[in-house]
């Protein structure tokens, strides 16, 4: 079960990591054997997750880890935020932690102030979630290292839970398993680390919770999973006004760069925060036209497509 083996991680990786990284027994462990058990672990989870388990590239890292990453935000611990399982092999401690890229952040703004701004925006991760940051406990995780890496875990680190290696309550490990990736998608569902005023100016409202909805929703429509899959199953040809690239721009490129957007047509209501499946491709969403999916959403009900249908006024 996972809490056994990021425990066996946590107590055997500081003997292990002086033997010879290539080839590895135990990194193929972590990366193969942990990662699949995790990866089990989301079956019966309403999220669509990429699994990693990782003790460095090329190198022992100072710090293994195990990160959740929902492709929404991030695909990988360089950039955006994640759930994530970091290992402290000196005290065998385990700390569940929802964490931010440390990579992205220090090519930014250089070590030092990429740390700050780390920690400022873990800060704010905790006040976009509050009920979360409650459950969970939001003082700042020691790794006893200094190296660069480590140390942006540190400072990004928002809120979580340590666990002692030798003495995990498996309850307890498991109901915070869940309950953190719930605060994940609530972040995400809130607008995830993007100010508000950014979120406002974009979604030219001044309504918090409107411009939050915004965000999420070009977020998916944007989203490479989202945009082809749609494409293929519901064609290429704008459902407002008829408009075909391939006929009427002679556009032959590619599928994922035909210039029509993907509009996501259900709105999201109902759902306990953090406990929902956003979409279901193709059935909740549109192919539209830059311009009809402008249009649209200005509409009073931005899924109405037999309203939009009846307002072009135009023939191809
Ligand atoms: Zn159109
Ligand atoms: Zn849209």
């Amino acid at each position: 079960m996972l809490h056994q083996q990021l425990s066996r991680l946590a107590l055997e990786y500081a003997s292990e990591r002086t033997k010879a990284f290539a080839g590895s027994e135990f990194g193929s462990f972590v990366r193969h054997d942990i990662g699949l058990t995790a990866k089990k672990q989301l079956v019966f989870l309403p999220y669509d997750l990429k699994v990693k388990a990782s003790v460095g590239a090329g190198n022992w890292a100072s710090v293994p880890w195990l990160g959740f990453f929902d492709p929404l935000i991030t695909e990988s611990a360089t950039k955006g935020f994640y759930v994530v399982y970091l290992i402290n092999a000196q005290t065998r401690e385990i700390f569940l932690s929802l964490n931010q890229g440390t990579t992205a952040a220090y090519q930014s703004f250089g070590e030092n102030r990429g740390r700050e701004h780390l920690k400022r925006t873990a800060l704010e991760i905790s006040e976009k979630v509050p009920k979360f940051a409650r459950y969970f406990d939001t003082s700042p995780i020691d790794l006893s290292s200094q190296d660069s890496l480590p140390s942006g875990y540190m400072a990004g680190h928002a809120f979580g839970r340590r666990y002692d290696a030798l003495s995990i309550d498996e309850k307890q490990f498991y109901s915070d398993f869940e309950k953190m990736l719930a605060a994940y998608e609530a972040l995400i569902d809130a607008g995830g680390t993007t100010p508000a005023e950014v979120m406002m100016e974009e979604a030219g409202t001044s309504d918090i919770e409107e411009s939050r909805t915004y965000t999420l929703f070009r977020r998916i429509e944007r989203s490479p999973n989202v945009r082809v899959p749609v494409l293929q199953k519901r064609g290429a040809v704008c459902e407002g006004c008829g408009l075909n690239p391939a006929r009427d721009y002679d556009y032959q490129g590619p599928l994922k760069h035909t210039p029509l957007d993907v509009h996501h047509s259900k709105p999201i209501a109902g759902m306990a925060e953090g406990e929902t499946r956003r979409y279901k491709i193709p059935d909740d969403f549109l192919v539209l036209c830059p311009t009809c999916h402008r249009v649209i959403h200005k509409q009073a009900n931005p899924a109405d497509l037999e309203r939009l249908r009846r307002t072009v006024k135009f023939k191809h």
